[in-house]
């Protein structure tokens, strides 16, 4: 068998990986590196099947590309995963053409490709005539999945995203597996462990109370995708008044209606219904005149609602602007915290208000990846969707195993 790696050597995002049993192929994840919208090279088009591990754009974002350039057979995912990607892919090609990007497909591909998509339950493989594949619980966000492939005797397991202890949101990711022959794993955090989600989530509720007590409000820029609605449940029920603005509403109704896919649906549920959700721009000053939470996207600061709240507060000193997320290299919150200086959509100012990083993470940090590591005890491990590749990957090696680092356009032999 044969991998290569189309993207995500070496590098955090536009995953895009080509395994080749030897007489079918099959493409897992797709995705785009979304601050300068790079794709992965090219598969070839008599792909098997394409599997999707979850819905962010890093994985998924190229996808309706593949039926563009002629690609007819299926794309295997989630429905959770359909449901947002839906959403967030159709959100892509507005972005793009803003930012002066020439998307890489049309609505047209991109109906073409949820037209062509299979969705699956965790646990249950799709036979082909030299593999079985079937997807697993990541517990990175709402119906993401691992990718579990059988094949001549072989397991190989690709992590896509994954996030081992569970948040309010979702479960913790499926890690009972025997015998993996191959495991190709996302190392993003392979370098640092996370901080506790519950001491984060009680600084963050002091800090929120502190500044409504004063009577600020408080700005909190979140992913549309798995954040905002961690966010509006774990606070919701603290008594604070919580706005949602921007595509998080969209995102948390989408993930309502598979509630399978969540943790605790009701508890979701409650949290949507209780919140103000604004629906037009106009009403957005009236949101600021109250002290509040404000849950918005986008959560890299880059476009949507927040650039308007930004304007509006960035004086006022008695608010808070807290960052629950990674910032991407060269986006607005990243020079931000960088600089001090927000220069996005024809606005540079210095703000005022207090501004806070809290590492709330979806991926697993260090130490995980390690007990992973040595509860599965994989054969091999080719380590992708990272950064630190090669120091982490000779530190494995002192610890006795066995792995690789590839480049992209690399082909690994397993
Ligand atoms: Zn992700």
């Amino acid at each position: 068998m044969e991998i290569k790696i189309l993207g995500s050597g070496r590098e955090v995002g536009r995953s895009g990986i080509l395994v080749n049993t030897g007489s079918e192929k099959f493409l897992l994840d797709f995705g785009i590196e979304v601050q300068h919208g790079q794709k992965p090279s090219n598969p070839p088009m008599d792909l098997k099947g394409v599997f999707l591990t979850h819905a962010h754009l890093d994985h998924s974002g190229c996808i309706p590309f593949l039926y563009k350039k002629g690609y007819k057979g299926p794309t295997y995912m989630t429905r959770a995963s359909l449901d947002l990607c839906d959403m967030l892919l159709r959100d892509s090609i507005k972005v793009q053409k803003k930012k002066g990007q020439k998307p890489y497909f049309s609505q047209e591909d991109l109906k073409r490709m949820e037209q062509k998509t299979i969705t699956l339950p965790y646990k249950k493989p799709v036979k082909f005539k030299s593999c079985s594949i079937q997807l697993r619980d990541a517990g990175h966000i709402p119906g993401a999945g691992q990718i579990l492939m059988e094949s001549q005797g072989k397991r190989i397991l690709y992590t896509g995203d994954i996030k081992f202890l569970g948040t309010g949101l979702t479960n913790p990711a499926d890690t009972d597996y025997k015998d993996i022959d191959v495991l190709i794993c996302e190392a993003t955090y392979s370098y640092k462990d996370h901080p506790d989600r519950k001491e984060l989530f009680d600084s963050l509720k002091e800090h929120i109370q502190y500044v409504l007590y004063n009577n600020g409000t408080i700005l909190l820029p979140s992913f549309a995708v798995g954040r905002t609605q961690e966010m509006i449940q774990e606070l919701s029920y603290l008594g604070f008044p919580i706005t949602m603005d921007g595509m998080g509403i969209e995102a948390t109704k989408r993930m309502l209606s598979n509630p399978g896919f969540l943790r605790d649906a009701r508890k979701l549920k409650k949290a949507f219904e209780k919140a103000r959700k604004i629906r037009r721009g106009k009403n957005r000053d009236s949101v600021t005149d109250k002290p509040g939470v404000i849950v918005c996207t986008a959560g890299m600061l880059q476009a949507g609602p927040v650039v308007t709240y930004i304007k509006n507060l960035h004086m006022r000193e008695d608010c808070s602007l807290v960052f629950s997320g990674y910032q991407v290299k060269d986006s607005p919150g990243k020079m931000l915290l960088e600089t001090g200086k927000y220069i996005n959509e024809g606005i540079n100012v210095k703000p005022r208000m207090k501004m806070t990083f809290m590492d709330f993470s979806a991926h697993c940090g260090r130490s995980q990846l390690l007990d992973f590591f040595r509860k599965v005890r994989p054969k091999k491990i080719i380590l992708v969707h990272t950064d630190h590749g090669p120091e982490f990957g000779k530190e494995l090696r002192g610890m006795g195993f066995n792995v690789e680092v590839p480049r992209n356009g690399d082909s690994l032999r397993v």
